[in-house]
């Protein structure tokens, strides 16, 4: 897709954030080859600051697993972060860091115009729905912004975090299934 490849090009120098700039090895933009359903986590850790690809270190694996757990695979979603680039020790990243890549997270999702929206945490949550209500009590709810779906859920890291508490999977594989059920029986293919 043309205007997301420019997106990206726009962003493959991005040095509005300093701190960053000198810890990073790659701008980590995105991945995924369908449209329809938008993942959006919080910021790129290190094995995807190393191999240029969100989700791809343990939260990762979680995630994919969740996926596969409703029949989707990364292919059949588009996966991005609040922001691109991996903050100094796996850091939060900073309300200035969030501005900073806030017009393209913006961009982003009118590119892409997905029906659904899986925000993963908090960060990525008060992001899009602009609320400061805390994870934990809006998780698995779905709200409309704009016409689009959107399904915050407890970041897949929880999950490692509990020693993977099979209480707590359920928990985010009931927020999934919702997703699935949004989704209906239609076909997910609607290629980029
Ligand atoms: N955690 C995130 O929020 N994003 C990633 O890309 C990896 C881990």
């Amino acid at each position: 897709m043309e205007e997301l490849e420019k997106l990206k090009e726009e962003y493959k120098n991005c040095g509005r954030c300093p701190l960053l700039v000198n810890n990073r090895n790659n701008v980590v933009f995105g991945t995924g080859d369908s449209s329809r359903v938008l993942i959006i986590g919080e910021a790129p850790g290190m094995q995807e600051d190393l191999r240029n690809e969100p989700f791809v270190g343990r939260s990762g694996e979680v995630l994919n697993s969740l996926l596969a757990d409703i029949g989707l695979s990364r292919s059949d979603v588009y996966i991005t972060n609040t922001i691109l680039c991996r903050p100094p020790d796996n850091r939060n990243p900073s309300s200035e860091e969030l501005e900073n890549c806030k017009s393209r997270l913006d961009r982003h999702v009118e590119i892409l115009d997905p029906e659904v929206i899986i925000t993963l945490g908090n960060f990525a949550t008060k992001y899009i729905l602009g609320i400061s209500d805390g994870i934990t009590n809006i998780h698995g709810r779905v709200f409309d912004r704009g016409g689009r779906k959107v399904v915050p859920m407890f970041h897949p890291a929880v999950l490692l975090y509990s020693g993977n508490n099979p209480e707590k999977r359920k928990e985010l594989l009931n927020d999934f299934m919702t997703v699935k059920t949004l989704l209906g029986g239609t076909d997910l293919r609607s290629f980029l």
